[in-house]
């Protein structure tokens, strides 16, 4: 079946189902009053965002030289950097490290999702948790991320309280409130990371100059995994790398403000292993945090976008999910309009980028053009005119060529 006839069929299931189209709707409103307010409280984010925008453009436009540069600098404090040129082979090398019969914590990300991550360690024999309380609730229900910053958006707390009681046991009573769902998940999620093998993480930017990565975050999940495990590996597409790290820990300040939760509960900066320098001022690798960080740098399409004129301002996107909440489309239909990993206005472009052109350009019909996505966007990628492209393609496809 095609893409757009899959995502129609998919898309037709869910207009009919009044609380899916209530709290995406809602969900949306709230994101759309949030971030007004924020910036006009902070009025430097703009500039912050003008800032991200510029030195995004620097690296697109010199990918692999800022490849080389963090993978020299990952090395040079302690990790271990690789650059996976698809997904199979990301998949191969996180395999590789993990082993098998391992339990490992994940931290919620697009990248991993992209390339099937949690599947495929489930399929080595490895015990695997997504520990973003969203997530988890996409793993239990074995889904897709309806958001890329709030994933399960679309279930009720009846449904959350049903999947709690059918997947992990717990005994949830009737009209359990948020509160104690929450704590029971908390605890459960307590003893996996104190006894997790490995923890992996996505990034919101990696320095080139320090090998840092940065991630921003509210629940506090993302200090545990990349903080408790021995082992810690983290996985980003090669278009997180921004110059400096200081440029990294603005991406992750203009994220958490246009996603509307501003200021962020934390920004965790993670420079190689843990380490200490307490006995004669000699720095020893391998103290409370993680004996080992694996930086998994992910091309899988990104490179060659960054050649192509209609595909690479869309490598500037911060994931922070603007663009969703604004689009007419994504608001009844959030992300099963989009592709297998990504959903909405960026969710088609991405799905370009990591696998071609053809699985994006019939989704990229059903965009309205009408431009909401492009106003909002912090790094001003134009979606709607690079939608337009994927409509010709496809349009030229219909037509055999003669358009
Ligand atoms: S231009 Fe298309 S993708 Fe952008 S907000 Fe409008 S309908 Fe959505």
């Amino acid at each position: 079946m095609d893409p757009l006839s899959k995502a129609l069929g998919e898309i037709r299931r869910v207009l009919d189902d009044e609380f899916f189209q209530e709290s995406v709707k809602r969900a949306a409103g709230h994101a759309e009053e949030k971030v007004p307010d924020i910036l006009d409280s902070h009025p430097y984010l703009k500039e912050l965002a003008r800032e991200v925008r510029r030195v995004k453009e620097e690296v697109i436009s010199n990918l692999d030289y800022y490849i080389e540069e963090a993978m020299k600098s990952i090395e040079r404090i302690g990790g271990k950097a690789y650059l996976a040129s698809d997904a199979s082979e990301a998949r191969e090398i996180v395999g590789r490290i993990v082993g098998r019969g391992k339990l490992v914590v994940m931290s919620k990300s697009m990248t991993a999702e992209e390339i099937g991550l949690r599947e495929y360690l489930e399929s080595l024999g490895n015990e695997v948790w997504e520990t973003d309380l969203g997530q988890l609730l996409i793993q239990l229900e074995g889904g897709k991320p309806m958001h890329s910053v709030a994933p399960a958006i679309h279930l009720s707390r009846e449904r959350v309280a049903s999947l709690l009681r059918e997947k992990l046991g717990f005994e949830v009573p009737e009209g359990a409130r948020p509160e104690d769902m929450v704590r029971m998940v908390r605890s459960f999620l307590r003893s996996k990371f104190e006894r997790a093998d490995v923890g992996i993480s996505g990034a919101n930017a990696i320095a080139a100059e320090t090998g840092s990565i940065v991630l921003v975050e509210n629940e506090g999940n993302i200090r545990l995994v990349t903080g408790l495990p021995p082992i810690h590996i983290a996985l980003a597409g090669v278009e997180k790398i921004v110059p400096t790290l200081m440029d990294a820990i603005k991406v992750a300040l203009v994220q958490a403000a246009y996603d509307g939760l501003y200021p962020p509960n934390y920004i965790n900066v993670i420079s190689g292993p843990s380490a200490t320098a307490d006995i004669e001022h000699v720095r020893v690798r391998g103290a409370h945090g993680p004996l080992q960080l694996h930086v998994v740098l992910l091309d899988n399409g990104r490179l060659e976008a960054s050649r192509n004129q209609l595909l690479r301002e869309q490598l500037r996107c911060i994931r922070c999910g603007r663009c969703q909440w604004e689009c007419p489309v994504w608001q009844h239909t959030a992300n099963l309009w989009g592709g297998p990993a990504y959903g909405g206005p960026m969710g088609v472009i991405w799905t370009a980028i990591t696998m071609g052109v053809d699985a994006a350009a019939g989704l990229s019909m059903l965009c309205l053009g009408c431009r909401r996505c492009d106003y909002v966007c912090p790094v001003e990628i134009p979606l709607s005119r690079i939608l337009l492209g994927l409509k010709r393609i496809y349009a030229h496809g219909l037509l055999g060529g003669q358009g």
